[in-house]
């Protein structure tokens, strides 16, 4: 039968519980284990069948079960705990009232088209919402004032599933809003708030806008499935990244645009402060800075309209945008027609739809005249850009070096800082327990991860033994529920009772499954694989998970090979595959495992997280060096992957890589961990594995256990992150919008005048001539030269230029290495806009040396000398 009308009706708690609503509606419970513990234990049973979801979990208990509730006069008062513990943390000072002063920012806006925070908001696919997720949590812990706007997706991502030849299967379970952490904005009068786009032909997409609460940070999810909109406006939030490019567009344009409109009347119903800066985590988000300029071209109130170049300067100057893409191809674009077919229905009355168009045009060698690029509208709207770690940060200097022609490679203005974890989050229990110190100590975050290094061998090493055996019993029950999914009875089943073996050692590899991340790159020499798995001395197990993009059949290809493999009676209790990887499962996954494994293809990782999720609770890395692991592995926490990035074809290449990879397994990783013989014993004592004592324990092992702890901990740690993100990003931005905001945007104004001025005048400013004196017929360091050179600055002023000599080793080409820069000063006139700049430099190396004179814009307000491409070189 069919229900003719639908509508949720709300559990009411008892008074002396009341509060409990509150702790299950803010997202913290996710990452306070104490609060989770009371959700767990309110209904152990009932807490397992909505999957660990406190709002469900109230949901489903019946009025006597409340009313037993209400009536223990225990959990009454562990509720009121609970609930204090919440306000106390919502509203006392955090690390950014304590140490941030008057330049901080009041607001930070932090857009992101998915966040992973908990299994009971899934509205991620992978390691971009994820980051996203932890970023918010992180923000809440310390006190750092930012507001997440994402879209609320009906079905979020796909759940995965295999069919009985491992073909992975898709379903998209849709989400019930009212059954989730959220509420919903309303105006005064009760009325859902509303945000409205113009699209072509006379409609409109509409939204209402929910907020998720983590911990103290709001999260605004816009929402277009309302009774207002047509069918196809109101499934445009249908799934994440779901369906064809019109329809990602309109996405992108709601995420966006609809999200600023969402923090306005977020702001004006709340009366929260205005977000002084812009976070555009990925490129999807880009259309953001559109509708500021929008806002600034057609001002409400008595503000004067800014124009374009006005509009542009100051919106930059408040904006940071986040690439996370190394693998050109994951680049988000779309034909520059369509997106002017979307703007031609006046999204943005008061800005040209042409302006828009240039943001996103491919204008450098190799682009394509007749794409919109996200990821380059994304860079031109943001004054501050930054990759996600060091070597991301090189990578994308160089794919994004086209914007800036005429600079080093080094000299892009794209800078790094490399993803954390919310430790709280990711780490379990035991090893918070066994590793950090609980307070929190904001000078010394180092200090906190030392405590690891006082507890004994056999403990950490007994701690280690518990974390496996959990995932060993987890992966029996999700194996078993797998294999009934693939069509398999109860009675073929008694096998998966004893897959895997809580004394073997376990490697971990999970990871959505782009082709970049190899996912069958162990497969390669599937004997060899073979021979690991089952060795009799050191055996070795293998945990895999991980979802491929629907639409990507090579992704399903290589579940399918690795299924197939892992279906294998020989070898199925060594290895196994984990259909429906997701924050749930990870939270078992990374603590049960030994070693993290990561393969990608060098340099296509950005950062990769999970091995730092697994590091923080005592894993060790055996991965290519790439993302966050080619900056810190250090030859104690882990093994590196030595890659043959360049020379050889991608087939070779993953021959050569994949028996690295055996090799560091036989003849490093398992004689470790199974004690190596200086230290007499393997760990275990079972028939098929060399007896052991009891109290034998793998001391090298463990000592690389703790200095992963105690190492990496602090530096993977989020709060090292949000700390780089602040310091670094969010208060220069702040100056810089506040600077070019203040006297109703007089600097901005000004600064795009002046920016107009020099970029009209540049075609006509040439270094003419250079000389330079002191140059002896046999030069020895430390000579000094003098150096002269003879600018036309045509109309332009000496003090809207910089004029630098650059010098250094060259090359046989001539290129200089090594270089520095020295500045030369303006101190001739010579007439009609010619000026001769001069100044010293010392000759501080041997070997071949040289120099060059180029010519820059400098003003106060640029953030970097290669802000607006400009360069003239003397060689030009
Ligand atoms: C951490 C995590 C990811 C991201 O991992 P990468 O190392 O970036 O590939 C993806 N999915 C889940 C469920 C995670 O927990």
């Amino acid at each position: 039968m069919k229900a003719i009308r639908r509508f949720t009706v709300r559990t009411v708690l008892p008074e002396s519980i009341a509060p409990l609503g509150r702790l299950a509606r803010n997202l913290r419970w996710s990452w306070h284990e104490p609060t989770e513990r009371l959700f767990t234990e309110l209904n152990p049973h009932a807490w397992e069948s909505v999957h660990g979801d406190p709002v469900k979990l109230l949901g489903s208990l019946t009025r006597e079960e409340i009313q037993q509730i209400a009536q223990d006069p225990q959990l009454v008062a562990r509720v009121r705990e609970l609930d204090a513990d919440l306000q106390t943390y919502l509203t006392e000072p955090h690390w950014y009232q304590r140490t941030q002063g008057p330049d901080a920012p009041a607001a930070i806006a932090y857009f992101s088209a998915e966040y992973g925070i908990t299994s009971a908001l899934p509205q991620y696919s992978g390691g971009l919402g994820i980051l996203a997720g932890d970023h918010l949590k992180t923000a809440s812990d310390m006190g750092v004032p930012v507001v997440g706007v994402g879209l609320l997706y009906q079905a979020g991502y796909f759940k995965q599933s295999l069919s009985r030849d491992g073909w992975q299967q898709e379903t998209y379970p849709v989400l019930d809003p009212d059954e989730l952490p959220l509420t919903l904005l309303r105006e005064a009068d009760g009325t859902p708030a509303r945000v409205s786009l113009p699209l072509p032909d006379g409609r409109s997409l509409r939204a209402q806008i929910w907020r998720a609460d983590v911990g103290r940070v709001p999260l605004l999810l816009l929402d277009s499935n309302i009774p207002d909109n047509d069918d196809a406006a109101r499934n445009i939030t249908d799934r994440l990244y779901g369906g064809g490019s019109d329809h990602r567009l309109q996405q992108e344009l709601l995420l966006g645009m609809g999200g600023v409109r969402a923090l306005r009347i977020h702001s004006r119903l709340t009366g929260a402060p205005a977000p002084e800066v812009y976070h555009c985590n990925e490129g999807h988000a880009g259309f953001l800075g559109i509708e500021r300029i929008q806002e600034l071209m057609d001002p409400a109130g008595d503000a004067a309209p800014m124009t374009w170049g006005e509009a542009l300067a100051e919106v930059r100057a408040g904006t940071v945008f986040t690439t996370h893409t190394p693998v050109p191809a994951g680049i988000d674009r779309f034909e520059r027609a369509q997106v002017e077919h979307f703007f031609a229905a006046g999204l943005t009355p008061a800005v040209a739809v042409g302006n828009v168009l240039d943001l996103g045009a491919e204008t450098y060698p190799g682009g394509d005249p007749g794409k919109f690029n996200m990821a380059v509208m994304g860079l031109r709207l943001a004054q501050r850009a930054n990759g996600v770690a060091k070597l991301h940060g090189a990578v994308s200097r160089s794919m994004f070096q086209g914007l800036w022609q005429g600079f080093d490679v080094e000299e892009v203005p794209i800078t790094s800082i490399t993803n954390g974890v919310h430790v709280p989050s990711w780490i379990d229990p035991t090893v918070w327990q066994l590793a950090v110190e609980p307070q929190e100590n904001d000078l010394d975050p180092a200090a906190r991860w030392r405590k690891i290094y006082e507890v004994p061998d056999a403990e950490l090493w007994a701690t280690r033994r518990m974390l496996r055996e959990r995932l060993v019993l987890d992966v029996r029950e999700r194996l078993r529920a797998s294999w009934k999914k693939r069509g398999a009875t109860d009675a073929e089943l008694g096998w998966t009772e004893s897959v895997l073996d809580p004394d073997v050692l376990t490697i971990g590899f999970a990871r959505r499954v782009p082709t970049y991340k190899r996912l069958t790159l162990m497969l390669r020499d599937p004997e060899r694989l073979k021979r690991i798995l089952l060795d009799p001395q050191r055996p070795v197990q293998l945990v895999v998970a991980g979802k491929s993009h629907p639409a990507d059949e090579m992704g399903k290809r290589m579940i399918q090979d690795l299924v197939r493999f892992t279906d294998d009676p020989e070898v199925r209790h060594r290895i196994v595959f984990l259909p429906n990887y997701d924050i749930a499962m990870a939270r078992v996954l990374f603590p049960g495992c030994d070693v993290w494994l990561n393969n990608p293809l060098r340099p296509l990782e950005a950062c990769g997280t999970s091995g730092m999720k697994a590091a923080i609770n005592g894993g060790l890395n055996l991965s290519v060096l790439d993302g966050w692991w080619d900056e810190m592995y250090d030859g104690q926490n882990g093994w590196a992957i030595p890659t043959a990035d360049g020379k050889a074809s991608t087939d070779e290449r993953d021959d050569v890589e994949a028996a690295a990879l055996y090799e560091l397994i036989e003849s490093h990783v398992a004689p470790r961990f199974y004690g190596d013989g200086s230290e007499g014993a393997a760990p275990a004592a079972r028939a098929d594995i060399p007896a052991a004592p009891q109290d034998a324990v793998p001391h090298q092992w463990l000592a690389m256990v703790r200095h992963t702890l105690a190492t990496l901990g602090p530096r993977v740690s989020s709060r090292r992150m949000l700390t780089d993100y602040v310091q670094q990003l969010y208060v220069p931005a702040c100056v810089s919008s506040r600077r070019a905001t203040a006297d109703d945007g007089a600097v901005a104004r000004a600064g795009a005048q002046w920016i107009d001025r020099v970029r009209d005048a540049w075609p006509g400013v040439r270094v003419e001539h250079v000389d330079a004196q002191g140059v002896h017929q046999e030069p020895q360091i430390g000579d000094e030269l003098g150096i002269s050179a003879y600018v036309d600055l045509g109309p332009l002023q000496p003090e809207d230029v910089t004029v630098q000599v650059g010098f250094g080793r060259v090359s046989e080409s001539d290129h200089i290495h090594e270089r520095s820069y020295a500045e030369l000063q303006p101190v001739e006139d010579l007439g009609q806009g010619r000026v001769r700049f001069s100044g010293p430099i010392t000759i501080d190396r041997s070997g071949p040396f040289g120099y060059t004179v180029r010519v820059l814009p400098h003003h106060e307000d640029l953030a970097g000398p290669a802000e607006l491409a400009l360069v003239r070189n003397a060689a030009d």
